[in-house]
């Protein structure tokens, strides 16, 4: 392909982020030479899905759709896929989701539970609690520690989280951002049985730091209409084949297994883009506007601007355990649940089935957890794919899942990845990489994605943020 003449809207990045961007894109301009690339074989990012030649299908732990309760998003999904598609999820149903906390599996809620502590241990939280309710509180920390002390006092948030943080990221707790309160729902914790709760949450100050202990029949008392999507057909591969095909048919060129080899700039506009696909044939396009959902690690490098003085924390390895069981996990209604005590390194359980029904049946109960090895000292590099299983087999038993389960299908998958590690240090390397490519000055670039911005993560504020930003586009 030689286009070297024809300007495009390039898009790096066939995740959900890029490819969203290009359906809004090509709503915006309906003619306009549209092109995505991606480093990757398949499209979707971390929302993609493996497929084994046995025939079973898993996504990358649990991904359900959140909606984003913007109508211009949201309604894209319902252009991809017809509504009876779709499982819509509203309320109470959108996210059920538990925690392994204590030594307990909490089906009821995945807030931490300060009930399952014996009544001496409860009186003393129960104080520490009240004696902080009327104190002066800095709600604009920028460390995790420093939230949760404002919200529930040191004595709670010392004795309890700052063990939960070193547990799930092995750092130190006062190094650690408050997006990871975000990351895993540490704001609330459970103190009370139902019938007080249901008289206390008429304060606004208490319902937003102690938990209703019944998810899934907790009050409306917030009018939140966001539901949450997944297709009736499992495996979010699925609803990727059918995206790329409507991309497709919208006339947006899309390259898999293609890297960016070199940028050509002429000083602060991108004039050229020189890629690589899977073949090493190259592909010279020429770039109206660069949307780059790709992370900045490897753009800044394409621009020049210098990150080497940049060292990131290393975040947790993921490894990927997926099992088809002969019956359902014994974990109630969960889509998924977390697990915070120390000694294991499992992240979380995802059962498909609970919000994809067309997920298990027959005999075939597919299940994954997201294990964190290094956790427990294991070094997921070295470690045979049997001594993985294993281990991730041995902790769901403790956590009660399995019981007398037939393992019909088991699989590690080692796809090097990390979960981010949400330490201050990173946020700030983050904000400095922002601030450098920014000065730029690029007028024809947009970053978009995980972290594009401060504490940019979940699917729903990155595809806000990128529609906002697509939308200041005008091309004459
Ligand atoms: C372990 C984990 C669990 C998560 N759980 C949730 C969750 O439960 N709910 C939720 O809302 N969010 C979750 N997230 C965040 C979620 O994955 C993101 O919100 C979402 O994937 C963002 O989509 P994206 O397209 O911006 O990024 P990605 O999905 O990461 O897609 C980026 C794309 O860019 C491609 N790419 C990368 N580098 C290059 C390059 N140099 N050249 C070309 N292409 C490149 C990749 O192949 C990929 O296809 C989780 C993230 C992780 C890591």
């Amino acid at each position: 392909m030689n286009n070297s003449i024809q300007k495009y809207i390039v898009i790096a990045g066939a995740g959900m982020t890029g490819m969203m961007s290009a359906l809004k894109l090509r709503k915006m301009y309906p003619h306009f030479p549209i092109l995505i690339f991606d480093k990757s074989d398949q499209p979707g990012g971390m929302y993609g899905s493996i497929s084994y030649k046995e025939g079973h299908i898993f996504d990358f732990g649990m991904h359900v759709i959140y909606e984003s309760c913007n109508s211009e998003v949201d309604d894209l999904y319902l252009e991809i896929l017809n509504r009876e598609e779709w499982h819509i999820y509203p309320g109470n149903e959108k996210d059920i989701a538990g925690l392994f906390f204590n030594g307990k599996l909490q089906e009821y809620s995945h807030y931490v539970d300060l009930r399952s502590f014996p009544k001496e241990q409860q009186l003393q939280y129960f104080g520490g609690f009240f004696d902080n309710l009327g104190k002066n509180h800095q709600f604009n920390s920028i460390k995790a520690m420093d939230f949760l002390r404002s919200q529930f006092g040191e004595y709670i948030s010392d004795k309890i989280h700052s063990k939960i943080l070193f547990n799930l990221y092995h750092k130190e707790p006062e190094d650690i951002n408050v997006f990871a309160i975000k990351a895993t729902a540490l704001e609330r914790i459970i103190l009370f049985d139902k019938e007080i709760m249901l008289d206390l949450m008429k304060s606004d100050i208490l319902r937003s730091k102690i938990a209703f202990p019944d998810q899934i029949n907790l009050p409306p008392y917030r009018t939140n209409t966001q539901k949450a999507l997944y297709p009736k057909k499992f495996g979010m591969s699925y609803f990727f084949d059918r995206f790329t095909k409507l991309l497709k048919d919208l006339n947006i060129e899309i390259l898999n297994g293609t890297s960016l080899k070199h940028l050509h700039r002429d000083k602060s506009r991108i004039t050229q883009l020189e890629l690589c696909d899977r073949e090493g044939k190259t592909h010279d396009i020429s770039v109206e506007r660069l949307i780059w959902t790709a992370g900045w690690h490897s753009l800044a490098p394409s621009l020049n601007v210098n990150i080497s003085d940049l060292k990131m924390d290393k975040g947790q390895r993921i490894v990927y355990i997926n099992l088809v069981l002969d019956k359902p996990p014994v974990m109630g209604k969960l889509y998924y649940f977390y697990c915070y005590d120390k000694g294991f390194a499992t992240f979380r359980v995802t059962n498909y089935s609970n919000y994809c029904p067309g997920a298990g049946g027959k005999g075939n109960y597919p299940v994954c957890v997201e294990f964190w090895p290094s956790r427990i000292g294991l070094d997921p590099d070295k470690t045979s794919e049997e001594q993985l299983i294993k281990a991730a087999l041995d902790e769901i038993k403790h956590f009660g899942i399995i019981k007398d389960h037939q393992i019909i299908f088991s699989k590690a998958e080692n796809i090097k990845s990390e979960f981010p590690m949400p330490s201050n240090l990173n946020f700030n390397n983050f904000r400095e990489l922002r601030n450098r490519v920014a000065q730029e000055n690029i007028i024809n670039l947009i970053v978009s994605g995980v972290m594009a911005e401060d504490g940019l993560f979940f699917l729903p504020d990155i595809l806000n943020d990128a529609f906002k930003k697509i939308s200041t586009i005008r091309l004459d």
